[in-house]
């Protein structure tokens, strides 16, 4: 690994620089707040449309992917690049939310193992920001144990009737289309007989709930799929054969997750530190400096990463010790900024500083411990997988998913 940018890659990231400024949204930021500490449509409506604005602007200057093959509209470049640009547009634009699922998930998983109709019908609407996708995986009693879902797709000529509930549906409330998980086949064995459908939002028979997280926003839904018809052509991958096309959505979520930044700058940690007094304070100056080294232990491990992805690698093991140190370094942080808060940190949205910021920092901590594989799942994959311990006892295994107990 290199610390250092290439030529290259400094020249890109001027480029990029370069690009930004010129295109920023008129808006600045984009991101309102409010939006991700209460629960107000209005307000989600009006974010999602600059979202898709934005990502409109990034389409027509070539900028919509870096990582997406040039014949399908992306730029063709490394992930190295990618982190290089998102980085740049980090520090100027937020409202890059909603496309995380299909431009970074269910695009990649379509380039892969999609035909070249459904190519051609699905690639250019998302990476113009013309459609927001959603991942239908999660069941009530299928989240870490994916195999174990339960939705059953029963054909019916050249359609598939689909019943079954997900959970944990982020933004499903504004997504036009989802990818979506089904049981086909129960006499095969539970990573089998699974059938990966790309399904539109808006079919009768698919009923959307929000569930309201302890931060108060409704980030994510339970869909109830009932009699939703499907056609044959929606199918990813062929029928009993959607392990393939999961196994690619779940490296992609893993990338995405692990090459995120963090959410909090430590210049911005600082700035609190100064305005509380708590730069003062021997205790929280001391965590602020374990703070900072985890920062900069999560950018080299980034490196490590997108170094990795750069020559082709599949994301590995490393994947999951970055998103478990993502996930412990957002859970030691939010105590910090909630210490350096003192009393204060007891108000909410408008009537807290920074307008509920810190308080979502805080809060918000117990979603990435769970989202994309709970912290329990990294350490048995790194267990596994780097310290070489005995797998999970799986007693399910080579059984048909029909005579597992449930
Ligand atoms: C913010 C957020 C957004 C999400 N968005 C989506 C989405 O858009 N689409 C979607 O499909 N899903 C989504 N999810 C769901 C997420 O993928 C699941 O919550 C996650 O995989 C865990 O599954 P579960 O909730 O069913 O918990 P379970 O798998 O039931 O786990 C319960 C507990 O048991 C532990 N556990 C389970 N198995 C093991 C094991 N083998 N060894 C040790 N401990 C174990 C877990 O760590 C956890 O503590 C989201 C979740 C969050 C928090």
């Amino acid at each position: 690994m290199d610390f250092d940018e290439t030529p290259q890659e400094a020249a890109f990231r001027a480029e990029c620089v370069q690009w930004l400024e010129a295109n920023l949204p008129p808006d600045g930021s984009g991101r309102d707040q409010t939006a991700i500490t209460i629960s107000d449509p209005e307000v989600e409506n009006a974010y999602v449309a600059r979202c898709k604005a934005w990502q409109r602007t990034k389409y027509d200057g070539g900028w919509g992917s870096i990582t997406w093959p040039v014949e399908f509209g992306g730029k063709g470049l490394s992930g190295i690049h990618d982190g290089i640009f998102k980085e740049e547009e980090a520090k100027r634009v937020e409202a890059t939310g909603v496309f995380a699922v299909g431009i970074g998930m269910a695009g990649p998983t379509i380039i892969a193992h999609g035909t070249d109709a459904q190519k051609e019908r699905y690639l250019p609407a998302m990476l113009k920001g013309e459609e927001v996708w959603c991942q239908l995986f999660s069941e009530p009693v299928a989240g870490s144990d994916l195999g174990g879902l339960r939705t059953a797709a029963v054909r019916d000529g050249d359609e598939w009737v689909v019943n079954g509930q997900k959970v944990w549906t982020s933004g499903a409330q504004y997504s036009d289309w989802g990818i979506l998980l089904t049981r086909t086949d129960p006499d095969q064995p539970k990573h089998r007989g699974i059938t990966y459908f790309l399904v539109d939002m808006t079919t009768p028979g698919i009923e959307v709930r929000p569930l309201v997280q302890i931060t108060g926003a409704a980030h994510f839904n339970e869909v109830f799929l009932s009699d939703v018809r499907i056609p044959h052509e929606n199918i990813l991958g062929g029928v009993n054969a959607g392990w393939g096309p999961i196994m690619t959505t779940l490296s992609n979520e893993r990338a995405l997750i692990g090459g995120s930044t963090t959410r909090t700058r430590f210049e911005e940690l600082a700035k609190l530190a100064h305005q509380t007094g708590g730069d003062r304070d021997p205790a929280m100056r001391q965590e602020l400096a374990k703070a900072y080294t985890r920062m900069e232990i999560m950018k080299y491990q980034g490196y490590r990463m997108r170094t990795a992805a750069s020559r082709g690698e599949l994301p590995g093991p490393e994947s999951s010790t970055m998103k478990l140190a993502i996930s412990l370094h957002f859970g030691e942080t939010g105590d910090l900024v909630m210490a350096m808060n003192g009393a204060s940190g007891m108000l909410h949205a408008d009537s807290a500083r920074d307008e509920g910021r810190w308080q979502y920092e805080f809060l918000g901590q117990w979603a990435s411990r769970i989202g994309g594989g709970t912290d329990d799942i990294q350490r048995n994959t790194i267990g596994e997988k780097v310290l070489g311990l005995p797998p999970d006892i799986r007693v399910d295994k080579g059984v048909p998913f029909r005579e597992i107990p449930s």
